[in-house]
């Protein structure tokens, strides 16, 4: 496949099944056949996964992308052979970082969880296009990472302007809004993965659903009390 096509969640999902090291191989920088370029997508990708490995506790040399040519069978040996031996000397993911497992998948199951969010976040550098390999190793600072796992988001409907529309609950791409006619909603917040489709969905006449950062989210609104107060006015008509 395209390495333009190597999501951000893959490479997270090799290392939740057991990998020590992940490596990808894309069509060498400028020479793609197409438009889109993707092999400029797969190294912002992964220069912005090592920044979340490391942010997380990893050895970010345990991934690795490297641009070539099918003609080049020798330099490929090389390259994977070089790979490899850069892992082994690593050890397996965990050990040499001094992670147990539990706390290993933990890690990488909560960033897991925010892979939507992230690459919202991060749209338009993941799709910046720079002239050289060596720019991009300044495309994501440290400080850009801490500040996009210390201000994550969640959104919570206000239950005093929900009006049940049910918009927000047939948009929502993971089922994580619970509703029904008449009935206030409410987001799963185990579910929700924090894509915002919701927020803008949500009509500006109600503005029910809120954006919110750096505060816990309030409980949801009791079983008893989720039918919908209609406006007086509504209500006549
Ligand atoms: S942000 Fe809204 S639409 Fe997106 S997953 Fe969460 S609840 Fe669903
Ligand atoms: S779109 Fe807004 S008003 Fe409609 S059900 Fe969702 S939160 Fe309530």
């Amino acid at each position: 496949m395209c390495s333009g096509r190597v999501d951000l969640a893959f490479v997270l999902r090799a290392f939740l099944n057991g990998m020590d090291g992940v490596i990808i191989g894309g069509c060498r920088l400028n020479e793609c056949n197409y438009v889109t370029h993707g092999n400029y997508h797969a190294l912002a990708m992964v220069l912005l996964c090592k920044k979340i490995i490391e942010f997380i506790g990893f050895n970010p040399d345990r991934l690795g992308i490297e641009f070539l040519s099918s003609s080049e069978g020798i330099h490929f040996a090389e390259i994977m052979n070089t790979f490899s031996a850069r892992i082994k000397k690593l050890g397996p993911l965990g050990k040499s970082e001094g992670i147990d497992e539990a706390e290993l998948k933990s890690k990488i199951t909560s960033v897991a969880r925010l892979v939507p969010y992230i690459k919202m976040v991060m749209k338009e550098k993941l799709s910046t296009r720079i002239a050289s390999k060596e720019e991009y190793e300044t495309l994501f600072a440290r400080e850009e990472i801490d500040s996009l796992f210390r201000d994550v988001v969640s959104y919570y409907i206000d239950p005093d302007k929900c009006q049940a529309c049910m918009i927000c609950s047939k948009k929502c791409p993971v089922e994580a809004i619970s509703g029904g006619k008449n009935l206030i909603h409410i987001i799963d917040q185990e579910k929700c993965i924090k894509c915002g489709t919701c927020f803008e969905a949500c009509p500006p006449r109600f503005g029910a659903i809120r954006k919110l950062s750096g505060e816990p989210v309030p409980p949801p609104v009791p079983e008893e009390k989720r039918t919908v107060a209609r406006k007086a006015k509504e209500k006549a008509a």
